[in-house]
């Protein structure tokens, strides 16, 4: 924290801070019951509000040198006297950790039950890693990419390799033809077929499928109300093929949306301050914000190996 404004109390400059993706006023209705990815506040007439985010108020992005930060004494998680040496660990509580626990929150995962998670992405991989941190006693992830089946595996879950297009198959295996207690969306609308043809009820289809009649599923993948490039008309209007009949009939749960940072920063902090959580692993590159153009590059390539870059504004 380099200064503060005149209505700002609690933060001092000198603070280590960490801030969420999405803002909030502390105040409003949603905000006091914890929702703080849907502030009826900070983006008059929507519901969430983001910084550098299409849709979410007008908040410039957080990767800069510096950063604006409405509301900061509500908004800045003050973090404790370990974090110089474990930065990489408490930045992951920005987004990216609070995102995958939200998917595993949304799909009801308790202790003992199994998940699988369509997406080794960071943000897959990352649910997985919160599914186990919650004791789940099995944890499969869904993928294409060798690179990313490898680090399924180096945190301890289930690799499924859905480059032949029998993901649900396999999982209905790996469950006694059950399916999984509960599943996690970590892909979005832009997910695909192996051959590369954009289908935005792909991974929607194959949870109702690979999750087991009144299980749970939690939607973090981001989904757009429009969508002008997409491939056919239903998907322009931001609507999908999903196969509602079979997800009634399942009597399945749905959970959707962005994380509620805040209703998760402080305690997740807490497992990195007391060494019980390192979410650094998901990191592969750390580089100057002036690489930033090109470290993007490189990840919506699906580069092998470019996982998480952690870029430093000095
Ligand atoms: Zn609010």
């Amino acid at each position: 924290m380099i200064e503060i404004g005149s209505a700002v109390d609690r933060v001092k400059v000198g603070d280590w801070v960490c801030l969420p993706f999405n803002i909030g006023c502390g105040f409003c209705e949603n905000c006091e019951r914890g929702l703080t990815g849907f502030c009826l506040t900070c983006n008059p007439g929507t519901a969430g509000a983001a910084y550098g985010f299409a849709g979410m108020g007008p908040y410039s992005g957080g990767q800069a040198e510096l950063l604006r930060v409405p509301y900061g004494d509500f908004n800045c998680l003050v973090l404790p006297k370990d974090t110089e040496e474990k930065q990489l660990d408490y930045v992951m509580l920005s987004d990216i950790w609070p995102t995958g626990w939200h998917a595993t929150e949304l799909s009801g995962l308790k202790p003992g039950e199994s998940i699988v998670i369509y997406g080794a992405g960071p943000v897959g991989l990352i649910a997985a890693y919160s599914a186990m941190v919650k004791g789940a006693s099995q944890v499969m992830v869904v993928d294409r990419h060798p690179d990313r089946l490898k680090l399924v595996e180096q945190i301890g879950a289930i690799p499924i390799d859905d480059s032949d297009e029998q993901a649900v198959e396999k999982v209905l295996q790996q469950t006694n033809g059950a399916g999984a207690d509960r599943g996690c969306e970590c892909v979005g609308y832009q997910c695909h077929d192996h051959h590369g043809r954009e289908c935005n009820h792909l991974t929607m289809n194959a949870l109702v499928e690979s999750v087991r009649a009144s299980g749970g599923i939690g939607v973090v993948g981001v989904f757009v109300p429009s969508d002008p490039k997409a491939p056919t008309k239903l998907e322009q209007s931001g609507k999908m093929a999903f196969d509602f009949g079979k997800f009634w009939f399942k009597g399945q749960k749905l959970g959707t949306g962005q994380a509620n940072v805040k209703a998760y920063n402080r305690y997740l902090a807490r497992s990195i301050e007391r060494n019980r959580a390192k979410p650094s692993f998901l990191i592969s590159h750390e580089l100057p914000l002036s690489e930033a153009p090109t470290a993007y590059k490189h990840f919506d390539n699906r580069d092998d190996g470019w996982t998480k870059v952690v870029l430093r504004a000095a």
